[in-house]
Formats: C-alpha cells, sequence, structure tokens
C-alpha cells in the first residue's frame, strides 16, 4: 500500500491544534489523513441516515423487521457533525445511504449541507429510486454528483415480490427524472440471485446500454439472518461469463474507487461491472468505513466491531472528542472480511439496511 504524498496547504483542517492520530499504530501518519494500521488511507465514509425503507426486500430485510426508535437515530445535525468531522480528517467522498435515504424526513436539508461541506468534493447517493421523481432536481442542486439506483428486475410482478411492496414504475420514472435532472453516469446495482432474477441480466444490460446508465451486478452478501442465500448465490465470474456470450466486454482501467471491477462494451458509453466480496476479495485497497444510522462506526461491512459515535455526540463532547474516537477506530479495522461462500449462515448479525450499503 502506498502512502499518497499530501501537500498540507490543500488539507481542510486546522494544523495548528490538529493531533495527528497515533492509535491506530501506523508511524506514518499526516496531518488530515486517516490511516488505519495496515496503511490504508480511509478517504471514503458510507452515512446511512435511516434504517427505513418503503421496500422489503428479501435480501435485504426480514419481512418483519423492527426499526429504531426515532431517538436512537442519529438527528440530521448529528450526521452533518459526523461529517464534518471525517472532512476535516481528511475525507473527500461522501455517501448517503440507507435504509431508503430519501424517505428521511428532512433529508435534502441534510443534503445541501453536505453539498457544501468544505473537503468534501465527491458527494454521492444510493437509492431505490422510489422517491427519485420528486428529488432528483433538488439533488442536482445540492451538488450530489452521482446517483446508485437499485434494479433487480425490469419485470413489475417480480419485481413486487422482490421489494415485497415496491412499485417498479416509479422506480423506472425516477430513473427517468435523474437523466432528466441531468445526473450522468447513474448506476444501476443489481443483486445477482440464481432462480430470481438470473433470466434478466441480459435484459439489464441492454436496458443500461439503452439509456446510457452503468451497471453492477454484486454477489449476495450474507448479512443479516435471511433463509436460503446459498441456494440463490451467483458469483460475479459465472454472470460475466454469461453476459460474454451475448456482449463484448472489454476489460476496463477505470477505478470508480470501490470495489466494482468494469468492463466496457465497445460502441456504448455503459461499463458493466461487478462487485465481488466473495469470490474477489477487494480488502487490500479498502478506503471506506460505514456510519449507521445510529451513530456506529463500522470499519469493515464484513466484520461486527465498532465504535460507538453517538456517546461523543450525545455526551457533549467537543470536536476533539469526536475525531479521537473516529482515529481510534482506525485501530480495529481489520485486514479483511471473512466472508465465505458458505452462505446458509449469518457471517454478519447486521441486516444492510442498518449498516448501509
Ligand atoms: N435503499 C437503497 C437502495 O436499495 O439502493 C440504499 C440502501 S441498500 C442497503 C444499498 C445496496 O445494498 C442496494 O444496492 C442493495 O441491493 C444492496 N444490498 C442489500 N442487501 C444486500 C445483500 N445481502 N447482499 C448484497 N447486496 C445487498
Ligand atoms: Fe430498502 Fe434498499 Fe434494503 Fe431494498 S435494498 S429493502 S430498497 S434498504
Amino acid at each position: 500500500m502506498q502512502n499518497e504524498t499530501l501537500n498540507p496547504e490543500a488539507l481542510p483542517v486546522d494544523l495548528a491544534t490538529f493531533r495527528p492520530p497515533v492509535s491506530s499504530g501506523n508511524k506514518n501518519h499526516a496531518a488530515g489523513t486517516l490511516l488505519d494500521k495496515y496503511g490504508r488511507r480511509i478517504s471514503y465514509v458510507r452515512l446511512s441516515v435511516t434504517d427505513r425503507c418503503d421496500f422489503r426486500c428479501t435480501y435485504c430485510m426480514a419481512e418483519e423487521m423492527t426499526f429504531l426508535p426515532r431517538d436512537a437515530v442519529m438527528t440530521l445535525e448529528e450526521c452533518l457533525r459526523v461529517a464534518r468531522v471525517f472532512a476535516e480528517l481528511g475525507v473527500n467522498k461522501l455517501r448517503i445511504t440507507g435504509g431508503e435515504p430519501l424517505v428521511r424526513k428532512g433529508i435534502m436539508w441534510l443534503i445541501e449541507r453536505l453539498g457544501a461541506l468544505p473537503g468534501i468534493d465527491n458527494l454521492v447517493l444510493t437509492t431505490n429510486g422510489s422517491q427519485l421523481d420528486r428529488f432528483a432536481a433538488p439533488l442536482k442542486t445540492a451538488r450530489v454528483r452521482r446517483l446508485n439506483i437499485s434494479l433487480d428486475t425490469l419485470k413489475a410482478d417480480r419485481f413486487e415480490k422482490i421489494t415485497r411492496i415496491g412499485d417498479l414504475g416509479k422506480v423506472l420514472h425516477g430513473i427517468e427524472a435523474a437523466g432528466a435532472a441531468g445526473f450522468t453516469r447513474t448506476k444501476l446495482n443489481t443483486v445477482m440471485m440464481r432462480g430470481i432474477n438470473d433470466d434478466e441480466f441480459v435484459d439489464l444490460v441492454r436496458f443500461a446500454v439503452a439509456n446510457t446508465l452503468d451497471i453492477s451486478f454484486i454477489e449476495e452478501m450474507p448479512l443479516g439472518a435471511i433463509h436460503g442465500r446459498h441456494t440463490t448465490y451467483i458469483s460475479s465470474e459465472e454472470t460475466r461469463t454469461l453476459l460474454s456470450r451475448h456482449f463484448e466486454l472489454i476489460p476496463s482501467t477505470e477505478d470508480s474507487g470501490g470495489p466494482a471491477r468494469y468492463w466496457r462494451i465497445p460502441g456504448s458509453e455503459s461499463r458493466v461491472g461487478f462487485i465481488s466480496p466473495h469470490s474477489h476479495n477487494f480488502c487490500d485497497t479498502c478506503n471506506r468505513v460505514r456510519i449507521t444510522a445510529k451513530g456506529e462506526l463500522y470499519p469493515c461491512l464484513g466484520q461486527n466491531d465498532a465504535v460507538n459515535l453517538m456517546q461523543p455526540l450525545r455526551n457533549g463532547a467537543d470536536d476533539s472528542g469526536l475525531r479521537q474516537a473516529i482515529v481510534d477506530s482506525m485501530g480495529i479495522k481489520p485486514l479483511g472480511h471473512d466472508f465465505t461462500q458458505q452462505m446458509d449462515a449469518p457471517q454478519v448479525v447486521r441486516f444492510m439496511s442498518m449498516t448501509g450499503g
């Protein structure tokens, strides 16, 4: 892992008061840089603003979910404060996620402020698309750079089964609204499920190409107690082999800054990506941490260790206390997750909607 050369003048921190992180055990810290103990630089935070959702996707949630009581969820002001302190520590990319972020009351208040936060130059959002019809234009105005929209099927009845209550038409309108608002490089996220949507992967790529969208296929992850995952798991490799019978796929060297590996289709703007936590472990270049709606900082999606930020947030800690808690979390960021292809038992007890996908 290389350490980047930093220009101290470009760093959004007060160098007079900043205490370099010491607790992660790495001696190569520079001011404004979050390094974990393996020398990986953390520049990307995924912030879950709610655990609630207007869908109940079968791979993400149990049928009967108990959601957090309101006062256990970070207020919008607390979300903003956490984001600001991360930005002061050199984080420049922020993804707003959930649950469904666009069902959080007052969400635009937060997003407008995050878009204006010094140091954050890459504000992005993951959504199920159901509310985009009305939110796409304000999100664009609030300087959200890109959208990821989940879409597992193009069949309305199947969509209703997978999401338990979702309306495909609303999501398709949302995708249209994103384009009309001026969003480019919008990416579809498709969770691969054998016997559920694997007969549509080719159509989903055609849909992406026709609408100048990118698309990423995601290996299902064993998060939360949901039975039967082992029967539906499909590897990225299998899907890529299938797609390459229908499309010429040219490996792309482009890096979106995330775990996806991309392929291009000649004559199209679209990229086809694969997120493969099982078959290709991407932990060695991991640059991110996750904050749950209840203010837990998870250094790794695939591990159960977390640092509680709600405590410093609510016990009157000043910014340096909060900053120290974040810096301390670098010491528990593991080298990697332990997902195996044993999909019949949850390897992590949280649902994705808790941690933020
Ligand atoms: N509600 C928004 C959405 O659906 O895009 C944002 C949150 S959702 C938890 C983020 C992403 O996680 C979605 O693309 C969803 O498909 C994915 N996801 C949820 N549970 C998953 C699982 N067990 N394995 C892989 N991906 C999962
Ligand atoms: Fe909601 Fe997104 Fe989870 Fe589906 S994947 S239940 S849309 S949070």
